[in-house]
């Protein structure tokens, strides 16, 4: 939790021309655009500012957060992660004593209902769990245009920060 945040991000642009999907993954096709800008960190809110792609010319637009604000976004990550890890467990513990009281009960209606929620929270605890965890690791306070491994290709850009 008490990773550090750099006072200063490089930003710089990443241009987009194409994705393929294959089965070992997705493959992206890219070229980075322009110089690295130096960004420095706001004491409080955001700074936001454009970058020229140097291929197509199109502005991309990049946004920086303040170190408080970048804390707060990871510990509400954090927060989320250890939700959805309750639920996990909670709905993991429950689901066999509650599938047991609801199977073989003469009204269908409220067992479908509860044998739904127990996959709702059970898939919530999972991929939740696991989506709220990548976000607090990658969480540096910078946002730009969706990231790459989301981007069609197709002449879009991304954001390379570091
Ligand atoms: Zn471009």
């Amino acid at each position: 939790m008490g990773r550090s945040i750099d006072p200063d991000v490089f930003v710089q642009v990443v241009h987009h021309t194409d994705s393929e999907w294959q089965w070992q993954g997705t493959l992206h096709t890219f070229e980075e655009a322009g110089a690295r800008l130096r960004v420095r960190r706001p004491a409080t809110g955001a700074v936001s500012g454009g970058l020229e792609c140097a291929i197509c010319g199109e502005t991309v637009r990049y946004a920086v957060r303040s170190a408080p604000a970048t804390r707060l976004r990871r510990r509400m990550w954090a927060a989320l992660a250890c939700l959805a890890a309750v639920v996990l467990v909670a709905t993991s513990v429950s689901a066999g004593p509650l599938v047991g009281r609801v199977v073989g009960s003469p009204t269908p209606g409220p067992a479908f209902a509860v044998i739904g929620v127990l996959i709702a929270g059970f898939g919530f605890g999972l991929f939740g769990g696991v989506l709220f965890v990548a976000l607090w690791r990658t969480e540096h306070g910078v946002r730009g245009p969706k990231p790459l491994r989301f981007s069609s290709g197709a002449n879009e850009h991304a954001l390379k920060y570091s």
